[in-house]
């Protein structure tokens, strides 16, 4: 340990060590943890690799784009910086990543739009951070860049709104599915477009496949929901979700946060964020954003009701040091921030993967809250996971960490059923990959089904789906066989 000069004159002066000034005490506990002999190591010490998730991408990792050579970091970490060069059209990207990619990957990417349900974009911090010497198979590349190649034959069930909110929706942006909570969609734009984005039949502007229902972010057409929730007195949990609460400028964003917990009945309230997942610089250099979002934090806090951020990190390959900065100061800002991730094949479907992306978020101070079984919405078959595996995951994540971080994995039970214990199916069959749950809380009369992708399923079960005729027999048999006859399923 070092000690100054000063150091041991005053050690030596004071009487006891808590009259030590706090600099000097902290050495001496280090000191006194040093000098102990440690008399059994029951464990093997473990190496670099298990401690990864401790180390944060650091220095100018952008000037690996071509375009972005020379931008001082300063620059790179203005908000208007990754707003203005976001990759919007497939010739942007093609501009930007000449000499690191191939024209047949830029081919595809040109295909793979005609058939995407999602828009292109792409900030300059996600572009910079996707391996351009193998864009096939990088995480982020998979999430955000749709290519020919990935799109196969979807499931027959898959369908655009696969969770049945605009049935739930008692005015427009907003969905009313549980008892006490609701889902207030202010707006359909997002700093990003994810390619499997489960809310596809409305967000980020219509495609060449599909013409999309519109959440306008106009504080007009929020009177009717602000209303809907001071009517009705069972709500007490807002999620403010969309679109994206990035995405509102701060006025608008203390608006909804101000008026909403006016309201006596709510108490909880989230906004959700991709942001810090893909911008994570805005929460550094946007203070104006920032301060509204904290603003509202301690207004909630000083009414007695809980204000939080929820935010969507699928890997540990979107997370920077600039992303450690970004939650640091929501942090100590007193912001609680919660993570939900997509479960992905190709991102962080395996246990190392997943394990270092929870590993991480708690390094952070960003709590695992859930991840979700992939909804069953079209053009994302390539990304879907079967049952099967999910639960295996889960089951080799539990443990790895505090409870607390260990995130819940739940399915979103197409038709409405709200979110379930991905293992708490009430019949499930591997070969098949119908899985059939029940919801209690959301409607106790009906049965929801959720499909497996077919490339996951064995052999035979890829067969039993090849015959059309046969589909309805499958489903009617899985039914039966969960013992819930009686009660209707959702198809
Ligand atoms: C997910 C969701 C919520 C919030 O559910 P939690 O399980 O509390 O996170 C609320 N309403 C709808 C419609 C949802 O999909
Ligand atoms: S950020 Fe969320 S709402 Fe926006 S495109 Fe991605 S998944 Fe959809």
């Amino acid at each position: 340990m070092h000690y100054t000069e000063q150091d041991i004159y005053l050690i030596e002066e004071a009487d006891n060590f808590n009259d030590l000034p706090k600099s000097i005490r902290e050495k001496k506990i280090l000191e006194s943890l040093e000098n102990q002999d440690i008399p059994n190591h029951i464990k093997d010490f473990v190496g670099s690799e298990e401690l990864k998730h401790r180390e944060f991408l650091q220095g100018a990792f952008w000037e690996k784009i071509p375009a972005f050579r020379g931008v001082p970091t300063e620059e790179f970490l203005d908000i208007k910086f990754q707003n203005k060069h976001t990759v919007r059209k497939v010739t942007k990207l093609e501009e930007l990543t000449k000499g690191l990619v191939d024209t047949k990957f830029v081919d595809e990417v040109k295909k793979g739009m005609q058939r995407a349900p999602m828009n292109l974009s792409i900030s300059p911090y996600i572009m910079s951070l996707i391996d351009w010497n193998d864009p096939w198979n990088d995480p982020l590349r998979i999430q955000f860049i749709p290519i020919e190649k990935g799109f196969r034959a979807g499931h027959p069930k898959l369908i655009l709104d696969s969770l049945g909110e605009q049935n739930d929706s008692p005015v427009d942006g907003l969905v009313h599915r549980y008892f006490d909570k609701v889902l207030f969609l202010p707006l359909d734009v997002c700093p990003v477009y994810c390619r499997f984005c489960t809310r596809s039949y409305a967000i980020g502007g219509n495609t060449e496949s599909v013409d999309k229902l519109r959440f306008k972010n106009a504080p007009d057409k929020w009177k009717k929901a602000f209303a809907y929730i001071a009517s009705r007195p069972e709500i007490e949990d807002v999620v403010i979700s969309g679109g994206d609460a990035y995405m509102l400028v701060p006025d608008r964003l203390r608006m909804i946060g101000e008026i909403l917990l006016e309201i006596p009945h709510v108490r909880r309230m989230r906004f959700a964020s991709k942001g810090p997942a893909v911008m994570p610089m805005k929460i550094l250099s946007d203070a104006a954003w920032t301060n509204a979002l904290v603003d509202v934090v301690n207004l909630g806090r000083e009414k007695g009701k809980e204000v939080v951020l929820h935010t969507h990190f699928n890997s540990a390959n979107e997370i920077t040091d600039i992303t450690r900065e970004a939650m640091l100061h929501l942090f100590r800002k007193g912001v609680t921030v919660r993570n939900q991730s997509v479960l992905i094949r190709g991102v962080n479907n395996t246990t190392e993967r997943m394990v270092e992306l929870i590993r991480k978020l708690s390094y952070m101070n960003v709590q695992p809250y859930y991840v979700y079984q992939h909804d069953m919405v079209p053009g994302t078959e390539d990304m879907r996971t079967s049952v099967k595996e999910t639960v295996e995951l889960e089951k080799a994540v539990r443990g790895v960490t505090a409870g607390f971080n260990t995130p819940l994995f739940v399915t979103d039970a197409p038709g409405g059923g709200g979110k379930r214990d991905v293992h708490s199916y009430d019949y499930y069959d591997e070969i098949t990959g119908i899985s059939i749950y029940r919801s209690p809380s959301v409607d106790d009369s009906k049965l929801y089904l959720y499909f497996d992708p077919i490339d996951s399923l064995p052999p035979e079960g890829q067969k039993l789906w090849e015959d059309e005729s046969v589909h309805d027999a499958l489903i009617q048999n899985a039914i039966k066989n969960s013992g819930y006859q009686s009660l209707e399923p959702v198809l």
